[in-house]
């Protein structure tokens, strides 16, 4: 028998959804986040369904996956979000890096003049983040010096958001001032690079930060970063399956799993499924989870095990041993109820259960 799982990656959902952010943001380019294995989901198969959708741009985190792209034939502008040392194999591949500092900059301008090429590259700047990029209220020279370097072409400015929700904007607002008037200034100066730095939450709730383009991960991947509200109609692009490995008959009164976190209220009748945190399926989903089977609901019961994970399935007719089980996906739990059974967030659900399933893609 298999282990693990499967993670069916139906294909017309994501297009649909690139649809809905394109229909939203109108005539702009979309920069389609790719990094994390696509989050979970399969960087080349995911790359190539959108561009054969006519996206403009894709974005990884290292140059490592940049490379990956460019080995599976993909053209076409891909952006490195993270990593602007590895110049060789900027140059080689033909890569746009995202600039964190002046040094990183000089460095590249130095070899691509050996070279005798131009590299486009975008200057990252920091508006409240606090992780990487040049600090905004001293961007502006610095960005003038990078923009004059021999071999590179400043194409873009960016930024990133770091607290976007329906309840308060606020933060972001304030982010995006410092954004607008770095761009006023460089904009004085001659200089006007395509400025992103909206990403999947700040393009559903916040237009005004659309700018010149934006960059979509997460809502590509059919979920929002914020619960409740859906601004913009997308659809679930993975479903993750598995099955009954061994249906177990239990009195009530008795314990299951490791630490004897459950015990049985009733007689009851327990699926082990055939899967556990090994496969991605977090630890703190434990007592906290639902699984679907055979349509209905079936709550994880006792702790998720290396191999293995329990259910309580008495209230499921019909089962028997090898039937399907749905963890996550269009006929089973929203990565969000995944998200908040385990106290985390649906980028961390997809990642960990779609990096390890075995992918099957659906057109
Ligand atoms: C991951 C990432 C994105 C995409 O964010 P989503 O919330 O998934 O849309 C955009 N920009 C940067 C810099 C990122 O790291």
């Amino acid at each position: 028998m298999q282990r693990g799982l499967v993670a069916e990656v139906h294909l017309a959902a994501l297009r649909d959804n690139l649809r809905s952010l394109k229909a939203h943001i109108g005539q702009r380019p979309l920069i389609a986040v790719v990094k994390a294995d696509a989050y979970g989901h399969g960087m080349t198969e995911v790359a190539w369904a959108l561009k054969e959708e006519g996206v403009e741009c894709l974005a990884v985190a290292f140059t490592s996956e940049a490379v990956a792209l460019r080995e599976a034939g993909l053209r076409g502008k891909v952006l490195v979000l993270f990593d602007d040392q590895d110049v060789p194999a900027i140059l080689h591949y033909g890569l746009s890096p995202v600039l964190h500092s002046l040094k990183a900059a000089r460095a590249l301008s130095v070899q691509a003049q050996r070279r005798g090429t131009e590299v486009a590259v975008h200057v990252k700047v920091d508006t409240g983040m606090g992780r990487m990029g040049l600090d905004v209220q001293e961007a502006a020279e610095a960005v003038l010096q990078i923009a004059s370097l021999p071999g590179l072409r400043l194409q873009g400015l960016l930024s990133h958001f770091s607290d976007v929700s329906p309840k308060d904007l606020g933060y972001a607002k304030t982010q995006l001032r410092s954004f607008l008037a770095l761009r006023a200034a460089l904009a004085e100066r001659g200089l006007r690079p395509l400025c992103h730095i909206s990403s999947s939450a700040s393009v559903a709730l916040l237009p005004e930060a659309h700018l010149d383009a934006v960059r979509v991960g997460l809502a590509l991947y059919g979920a929002m970063p914020f619960q409740d509200e859906q601004p913009i109609a997308l659809k679930p692009v993975m479903k993750v399956r598995s099955h009954v490995l061994a249906l177990r008959r239990l009195k009530k009164g008795q314990h299951i799993g490791y630490g004897r976190t459950f015990t049985t209220q009733r007689d009851s009748l327990i699926a082990v499924l055939a899967f556990g945190y090994a496969d991605g399926y977090l630890g703190s989903l434990s007592n906290t989870a639902q699984v679907r089977i055979n349509g209905r609901e079936a709550p994880v019961v006792g702790r998720v095990c290396m191999d293995l994970t329990m259910a309580d399935v008495t209230d499921v007719p019909n089962l028997r041993e090898g039937d399907e089980v749905v963890l996550l996906g269009p006929q089973g739990p929203h990565c969000w109820q995944l998200a908040r059974a385990a106290g985390t967030s649906p980028y961390e659900i997809l990642t960990s259960l779609g990096g390890r399933a075995r992918r099957v893609y659906v057109a």
